[in-house]
């Protein structure tokens, strides 16, 4: 339907010889012309899955016996904007959130479900751009969607469901820290750049030098792309499995935030170190430092301990554990309550005036 309906348009309102670019919306194309148009984005390979696509329910293998399912949804103005983000940027972070969830289980993400709605003069290119990005973040973590719904509504909404594969494990839980472990990070080099990315983005800098035709730093731009494109280490969670993990969670809302649910449903104290947490492989301090000279932020660790949306992955280990390199060992779990960093409790975002750039 998508690929007859641009050209016989065209050839109505132009004429031939006449090029001009044709949008169609999405009211014009109609629910079942757009559920096949996005179905073309997901492809045909359906291993992991009975039933895919196309039927009144999906039918996946879960060899396991047990599923592991997460879901989570995205609104246009509150998660994301369609000024700062593209259509793909969008569709890989709506996907990413929910594989990672999976991934912060030990688990391994098998197929998402997923609902969109959208206004009617919304272009149909701009749907399959958010599906490509689906798709493509998908591939990455090993998945393959596997049905989903659309509707209509004022304002863009993607709604996904996860669903992952233990393969035998137990899940690692939140509540599962002891003292005496050892807190340890997966996801090089991403902890803060989403948060500084969003910075950047709403500051409005970038834009400002590009108009003075300045070219941005590349690192700020990576910046950005943490930002719009988060990069879970989705092999990081059987990987913690096999290591031993006792607790784990995928950094969504800030490290302290989500450290403090661990902390919450262990019933420990887990204390940071700030001079493991502030370097290179944990995260990019330059880029950080730079970032905060650009927007004029008074320092870079806060984006570090409360940024959200990294989606890296924050486990405890026994503390004889050999960690490989894809895990940064940033602290440890003792007695007692909350999240604290080099022993004091944390209240806030004072008191961290020695990080100051
Ligand atoms: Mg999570």
């Amino acid at each position: 339907v998508f690929d007859t309906l641009p050209q016989a348009r065209a050839a109505d309102s132009e004429g031939p010889g006449n090029y001009r670019e044709v949008v169609i919306t999405i009211a014009e194309l109609g629910e079942f012309g757009l559920i096949a148009a996005i179905t073309t984005k997901f492809g045909d390979d359906v291993a992991g899955l009975e039933v895919g696509v196309g039927d009144d329910a999906a039918v996946i293998l879960a060899p396991d016996g047990r599923v592991v399912a997460t879901t989570d949804m995205l609104i246009e103005g509150r998660h994301f904007r369609r000024d700062w983000s593209s259509a793909a940027d969008i569709g890989h972070k709506a996907a990413a959130r929910n594989l990672a969830d999976i991934a912060a289980m030990g688990a391994v993400p098998i197929a998402l479900l997923v609902g969109f709605a959208g206004p009617g003069h919304l272009a149909v290119e701009w749907v399959l751009d958010l599906a490509a990005g689906i798709a493509a973040e998908c591939s990455v973590a090993g998945a393959k969607v596997a049905g989903g719904d659309t509707s209509r509504a004022e304002l863009v909404i993607v709604s996904i469901t996860a669903l992952g594969d233990l393969g035998g494990a137990a899940p690692v839980r939140r509540s599962g820290a002891r003292p005496g472990d050892v807190v340890a990070i997966a996801g090089a080099g991403s902890l803060g750049a989403a948060a500084a990315g969003l910075a950047l983005v709403e500051s409005g800098v970038l834009a400002r030098q590009a108009e003075a035709g300045l070219a941005a730093s590349p690192e700020l731009l990576d910046l950005v792309n943490s930002h719009r494109r988060p990069r879970p280490p989705y092999a990081a969670g059987p990987e913690a499995v096999r290591l031993g993990a006792t607790s784990m969670i995928d950094v969504s809302d800030g490290l302290i935030a989500d450290l403090g649910h661990v902390a919450d449903a262990s019933g420990v104290l887990i204390d940071l170190t700030a001079s493991k947490l502030a370097v290179e492989p944990v995260a990019r301090p330059a880029a950080l430092r730079l970032a905060a000279s650009q927007v004029g932020a008074s320092d870079w660790l806060t984006w570090v301990l409360t940024g959200g949306d990294d989606h890296v992955l924050v486990a405890t280990f026994p503390a004889d554990v050999v960690l490989p390199a894809s895990w940064s060992e940033v602290g440890t779990v003792t007695k007692g309550h909350g999240v604290a960093l080099d022993g004091q409790i944390w209240s806030g975002t004072g008191g961290w005036d020695h990080f100051r750039s």
